[in-house]
C-alpha cells in the first residue's frame, strides 16, 4: 500500500538506518495455547481484578490532574516486594520505575550511551538490546557465550578491557536461553567495569554501568541468589526487573530497577516527565497489595518448567538449563517446519535463538499437554 507521503511526493527525513526495519514484536495470533512471549499464564484472580478497578476509579477521580511524578509510594513498595522476594533491602530512592523494564533500559542507554560510547552484551540474548542501542546511537557490541549458553567470566572481563564499554546489558536468566549467570561471574564482571567505562571528562576511566536483568529473576532454582545482593558492593550495579512475568501483570507495563540513588538520579534527567500514568501508578498498587497470591503460581510455573525439560529430554531432544518460565529446545532441522507445524495444531511458540532452536513458555498444565501432543505429531518426539 501506498501511504499519503508518497502519493504525495513528500519524502520524509527518516534517520539513516532506520530505513526498511520492521518494528520488534512476536507475531500476536489468536490461537488456544500461546506460549510465544513468556507470559504468566494465569490471569488475575476475581480479588485482584476487583482490588485493581477499585484503585482505578478513586485514580480517575483526579486525572484532571498530573500524577505523583517521582512516584514514590510505588518506589517504597517496589522496594519491599524486593526485600521479602530476594531478602535485600534497598532504600526507595534506590527505585526507579517506567512503562516495562523496556523503558527502564531505554533511560539507561538514554543517560549512559550515546554516539562515540559503546554498549556491550553477550548474545543470544534479549532482541530488545541492539534497539536500545541503535536508537540512542550507541556503538552494540558483542562478546559470546560457551556452547551450553553460559557467560565465561573471563572472556566478559576481557571484552570490558578491549572496549571500554559505558554499559553492560546482562540478562539473568538469560532470554532467549534460561540461562542464569552466577554470583560469582556478575561479581567479577563489576569488578572488572568499576573503572572499565569509558575515560570521563578529566580522561580517568570511568565505571561502566553492569545491568543485570532479571526480568524472569523470581523463577531462579534454589541458590541462584539474586543479584540484588551485589548491590552493597557495587554502585555502578543496577537489577532490573518487571512485573510483566511471574508477577502476571505483562497488559499493566511496569517495569523497575534497583540501583544506586545516583543512577536514579541520572535516570530522573533523561526520562518524561509524569511518563507512569496514575492509572498505571494506582493499578501497580494495587497488585503488589496482592503479591503473596500473584506469588504462589511461580512455584507451580518453575514445577512445570522441570517437568517440561525433562520430557524434552527424554525425547532426546537438547534443552538449555532454565531458571526462567520458558525452555529453549532444539535442534530441529528445519524450525520453520515444527514452529509451523504446532500452529497448525493451535500452539503458538517463538521462533528465536540460535538456528534451529525454538522457545516454548511455560503455560498451565493443560497447555502444556496440548503443546507436548502437538510436538509428538510433528516432529515424532
Ligand atoms: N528483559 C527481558 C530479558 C525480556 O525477555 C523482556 C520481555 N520479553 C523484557 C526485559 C521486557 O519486559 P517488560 O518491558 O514487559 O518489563
Amino acid at each position: 500500500v501506498s501511504t499519503s507521503a508518497e502519493i504525495s511526493g513528500v519524502r520524509l527525513p527518516l534517520r539513516p538506518g532506520l530505513e526498511g526495519l520492521e518494528p520488534y514484536g512476536a507475531p500476536q495470533l489468536d490461537v488456544p495455547v500461546r506460549l510465544n512471549v513468556n507470559e504468566n499464564p494465569h490471569p488475575p484472580s476475581d480479588a485482584v481484578v476487583a482490588d485493581i478497578a477499585d484503585a482505578v476509579a478513586k485514580a480517575a477521580r483526579g486525572l484532571n490532574r498530573y500524577p505523583d511524578r517521582d512516584f514514590d509510594e510505588l518506589r517504597a513498595e517496589l522496594a519491599e516486594y524486593l526485600r521479602v522476594e530476594s531478602g535485600v533491602t534497598v532504600a526507595g530512592k534506590q527505585i526507579w520505575a517506567a512503562n516495562g523494564s523496556n523503558e527502564v533500559m531505554l533511560h539507561l542507554l538514554l543517560a549512559y550511551g550515546g554516539p562515540g560510547r559503546v554498549v556491550l552484551s553477550f548474545p543470544p540474548t534479549y532482541s530488545m538490546y541492539p534497539e536500545y542501542a541503535r536508537d540512542t546511537l550507541t556503538e552494540w557490541v558483542t562478546g559470546r557465550r560457551e556452547e551450553d549458553f553460559t557467560l565465561d567470566a573471563g572472556h566478559a572481563v576481557a571484552q570490558i578491557a578491549e572496549h571500554r564499554p559505558s554499559v553492560i546489558l546482562l540478562a539473568s536468566p538469560n532470554n532467549p536461553t534460561g540461562t542464569a549467570l552466577s554470583l560469582e561471574t556478575v561479581d567479577a564482571i563489576c569488578v572488572a567495569a568499576r573503572d572499565g567505562g569509558p575515560a570521563g571528562p578529566d580522561g580517568e576511566p570511568t565505571a561502566a554501568v553492569v545491568v543485570v536483568d532479571e526480568a524472569y529473576g523470581e523463577f531462579r532454582r534454589e541458590g541462584t541468589p539474586s543479584a540484588l545482593t551485589l548491590l552493597e558492593r557495587h554502585p555502578h550495579l543496577a537489577v532490573a526487573r518487571t512485573m510483566s512475568k511471574a508477577f502476571g501483570m505483562a497488559g499493566l507495563r511496569l517495569g523497575y530497577l534497583a540501583g544506586d540513588p545516583r543512577i536514579v538520579n541520572h535516570l530522573r534527567v533523561v526520562r518524561l516527565p509524569y511518563h507512569l500514568s496514575a492509572v498505571t501508578q494506582a493499578a501497580a498498587l494495587a497488585a503488589l497489595r496482592h503479591r503473596g497470591e500473584l506469588m504462589t503460581q511461580v512455584a507451580s510455573l518453575r514445577a512445570e518448567r522441570d517437568a517440561l525439560v525433562a520430557w524434552l529430554r527424554e525425547r532426546g531432544l537438547r534443552v538449555a538449563d532454565s531458571d526462567a518460565n520458558f525452555v529453549l529446545t532444539g535442534v530441529f532441522p528445519d524450525r520453520h517446519q515444527v514452529w509451523n507445524g504446532l500452529l497448525e495444531r493451535g500452539v503458538l511458540v517463538r521462533e528465536v535463538g540460535p538456528d534451529g532452536w525454538l522457545r516454548v513458555s511455560v503455560g498451565t498444565p493443560q497447555e502444556m499437554d496440548a503443546f507436548k501432543a502437538a510436538l509428538e505429531e510433528v516432529a515424532g518426539k
